[in-house]
């Protein structure tokens, strides 16, 4: 419920005139303290996915987690990609609510304010407070925009956990003593001197914000990375990474607002249908581990709202194009997705009214008690509840 709401119901918009100062800060700090606990986690189906293999009656079978959860929460048949067909746009359009039109390789900002720092800016939070963890390597810049009056003091923090991992390949493979790229000891060990070396270089930015807070951060992503690389499972996905990041970020630090970039099923651009599918299945069982994170932490517990969207659909199978293979035909299996909202504060129901890719931001902003600004996009009133 949103603290103004909240007011409202206790009666307080006329109680403010009776009531004695003292007493108004005690139900503002309640209200306050409602408004501080709400946790919003945005998780993108990144890369690019089509309704066809997600829900539709031949498509579910791809995604059983995704469809179990989805009678619990509220879903969107429509979800309306109505910009540029790119990544980098796509998924800067979901977190800033405007269409985007920056730069596609990740070289520019986007070119509005971010929810994060809209979020960081309106609280006042930390800035361990907003987290972006991205497969796709080309999201450095996601986690903050170019406007002035917000920008990188209020940016989140952005891991591309892949990215670090294919660095300290890519690192070892240079070294005469190639050999070594099977030693996961030696990859370790380069992931760490490649934290150690500073936010600035690509696969990580994360803020500066005292020495401590640095070397913590610093620790915690060395530890997750190196107990990922010599754990049971080999790391033979990007998204299983991110995973693994994510839920070390969230035990840790439990940031408020957190983008969750999947991204393993653009692999559809090889032109393997089997891949596609298969990385589709990967992302739904991440997704419901996530889902499942959520309730196991108490941190998170009840109090967090999860929106589950893809970046994109694909072409159509029947487009001149390569149907699956590509998202730039612009026809409705590019453009129209669907979103599945879940958890604290959403209503269960589902429509086919089309909401668009660019209200997810309002839509988050209002259940981070935000009133964010200029941002084209309006909140999902159907799903806030
Ligand atoms: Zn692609």
């Amino acid at each position: 419920m949103l603290s103004r709401d909240f007011l409202k119901l206790a009666g307080l918009t006329i109680a403010q005139r009776i009531l004695p100062p003292a007493l108004m800060n005690i139900w503002a700090q309640a209200a306050d303290a409602q408004a501080k606990g709400r946790k919003v986690i945005l998780v993108t189906f990144g890369g690019g996915v089509r309704t066809s293999e997600t829900f539709s009656p031949a498509g579910l079978r791809n995604i059983p987690r995704l469809a179990e959860l989805q009678p619990q929460g509220f879903f969107y048949q429509n979800c309306l990609n109505q910009g540029t067909l790119s990544h980098f746009n796509s998924t800067a359009s979901i977190v800033t609510g405007n269409w985007q039109r920056v730069d596609d390789f990740g070289f520019e900002a986007p070119a509005s304010a971010t929810l994060f720092e809209q979020f960081r800016k309106a609280h006042k939070a930390g800035p361990l407070d907003a987290w972006v963890i991205a497969t796709n390597k080309s999201f450095a810049a996601m986690g903050a925009s170019s406007q002035t009056s917000f920008g990188l003091p209020f940016g989140a923090n952005v891991v591309l956990p892949k990215q670090l991992l294919l660095d300290a390949i890519n690192d070892i493979v240079k070294k005469p003593d190639a050999a070594d790229v099977a030693n996961r000891d030696a990859v370790h060990q380069r992931l760490t001197s490649l934290l150690e070396e500073g936010y600035e270089g690509v696969g990580w930015t994360i803020f500066k914000g005292g020495r401590q807070m640095d070397k913590n951060i610093r620790t915690t992503l060395t530890r997750a990375l190196g107990e990922f690389i010599n754990g049971p499972e080999v790391p033979t996905s990007g998204d299983e990474l991110t995973f693994f990041i994510t839920r070390e970020v969230m035990r840790e630090f439990a940031p408020r607002l957190l983008l969750v970039n999947f991204w393993d099923m653009d692999v559809a651009h090889w032109g393997s249908y089997s891949l596609y599918l298969q990385a589709i299945a990967k992302t739904d069982r991440l997704t419901g581990m996530l889902w499942d994170e959520v309730q196991a932490n108490p941190k998170y517990r009840n109090q967090t709202t999860v929106l589950v969207l893809p970046e994109l659909g694909r072409d159509g199978d029947m487009n001149t194009a390569n149907g699956f293979l590509n998202h730039r035909s612009g026809d409705p299996s590019c453009r129209n997705t669907w979103l599945l909202a879940l958890g604290a504060g959403v209503n269960k129901g589902a429509t086919d009214k089309p909401i668009r890719h660019i209200d997810v931001a309002a839509t988050a902003a209002s259940l981070l008690s935000i009133k964010p600004e200029g941002m084209a996009g309006s909140p999902a009133r159907e799903i806030l509840s």
